[in-house]
């Protein structure tokens, strides 16, 4: 049992997937919730992924420009169209079908924070939430069923609450755990390509995605040395889930398996790294090139190669070379999800024993977790998404979900 539309809500994190949200309850008969407030450690809506998005010095998104957190598809398209001719370039490429650049994005989502009603910002991170105990009628005055604790211990009190902070795991092959602990591996994540020396370096990096290409790439254009590291061939997909799994036909086929089925076919639509056609051909020519400093390794037993880069690069150093093979091993492996282990929401999935497949929990067609109040987007939504879930794809059809939840919740009063 929650409040009516006057429902308190509380989102934690403010990237595109809480924003889509906002944005789709934007959209909806209802009136906007009595408060609705965003906690997110950074100043602003979606800095950490503009963050990320700058660290690969990316200069377009890898998805068409009708993927955003809007409502409408179109609306980004209007956006720029609505620009004059020479202020577009900035905005939106005309390749790579009119992929948006980063500051297009912006301009997107500044559109849309705008629209919303009123939001309260709230800077500091979610540690962890607490329900009240149930009673079976509440009072008028009872209070809200939820308590999301800060880091800082200040309690955040909500009737309704949706999860939308990424959590993603940094994947990091067992061989390279000894790596990290000397300093020699990280991941990639942690690579900052506006702030790392990269004239000079000897970079090995591990992994067969665009994170990988880019880091290849950028290195090497900027005068350093790179062995790009890949257990498969390299593969190019013009995006990160083929287009097959954001159309009815196979989303249909998914959402008619059961949830362990489901999990097993979000692994088979991932499928591990790919890059964009451009990006690839851009790879090759590079590596084509004898002066590029670059060299593709595809298809390879990763461990073992490195150990041979490795072992030259200290017979170099013996030998008092200048240029070792490698310094510094980049693992561009990707992430993973595990509700479980997500110290946030892990204790209260466990507590309510709601079903997780692969890390993965079962949530209702609202996307909301079974007898909780709280909804989930992203990465803990694939189950009722599919498997551009942690997409911006997948962000318009989660949003649109999770506000009818919020509303059909609110309205059980
Ligand atoms: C470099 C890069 C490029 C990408 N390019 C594309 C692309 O072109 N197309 C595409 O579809 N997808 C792309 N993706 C995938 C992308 O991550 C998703 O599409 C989407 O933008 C993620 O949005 P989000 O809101 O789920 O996550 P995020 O943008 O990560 O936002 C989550 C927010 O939650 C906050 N947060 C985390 N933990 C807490 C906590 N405990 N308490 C409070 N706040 C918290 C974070 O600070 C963050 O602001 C890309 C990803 C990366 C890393």
């Amino acid at each position: 049992m929650v409040r009516g539309m006057g429902s308190r809500i509380v989102v934690v994190g403010g990237g595109p997937h809480a924003l889509a949200v906002l944005a789709a309850l934007n959209e909806r008969p209802e009136p906007w919730p009595e408060s609705v407030a965003v906690v997110d450690p950074h100043e602003r809506w979606t800095a950490a992924w503009e963050d990320k998005l700058g660290r690969l010095l990316l200069d377009r998104l890898r998805s068409p420009q009708v993927h955003h957190p809007g409502p409408r598809p179109m609306q980004l398209r209007d956006l720029v169209e609505a620009c004059p001719a020479a202020d577009q370039l900035a905005l939106r490429r005309p390749e790579d079908e009119r992929a948006p650049t980063p500051a297009g994005m912006r301009a997107l989502v500044d559109e849309l924070v705008a629209g919303l009603g009123p939001v309260e910002w709230i800077v500091g991170r979610a540690a962890s939430i607490e329900l009240a105990p149930t009673t079976p009628v509440p009072a008028d005055d009872a209070p809200p069923p939820v308590i999301v604790r800060l880091e800082d211990g200040r309690p955040l009190h909500a009737d309704l609450l949706v999860l939308a902070h990424n959590p993603s795991i940094p994947r990091i092959p067992g061989w390279a755990e000894p790596m990290i602990t000397s300093g020699l591996a990280r991941h990639a994540s942690t690579v900052d390509l506006r702030t790392e020396t990269l004239a000079g370096r000897a970079v090995a990096v591990v992994g067969g995605g665009l994170t990988a290409a880019c880091l290849a790439l950028e290195t090497t254009r900027a005068g350093g040395r790179v062995t790009m590291l890949s257990r498969r061939p390299l593969r190019a997909r013009p995006y990160d889930v083929d287009a097959s799994w954001l159309g009815p036909r196979r989303l249909t086929e998914f959402m008619a398996a059961s949830p362990a089925e489901r999990r097993s076919l979000i692994d088979v639509a991932r499928d591990g790294g790919t890059i964009p056609p451009r990006a690839l051909s851009e790879l090759r020519a590079a590596a084509a090139d004898p002066g590029s400093g670059l060299v593709l390794r595809e298809a390879v037993d990763v461990e073992a190669e490195l150990e041979e880069l490795l072992e030259s690069a200290s017979d170099e150093a013996c030998g008092a070379q200048t240029e070792p093979s490698v310094d510094a091993v980049w693992l561009a492996t990707g992430f993973a999800s595990d509700v479980l282990t997500d110290p946030l929401v892990g204790p209260l999935i466990e507590a309510s024993h709601i079903p997780v497949h692969g890390g993965l929990p079962e949530v209702t067609d609202d996307l909301q977790l079974p007898g909780l109040p709280v909804f989930v987007v992203g990465p803990y939504a694939a189950l009722g998404v599919g498997p551009a879930s942690r997409n911006l794809s997948g962000a318009r059809p989660a949003a649109a979900a999770v506000a009818r939840g919020l509303a059909r919740a609110s309205s059980a009063d």
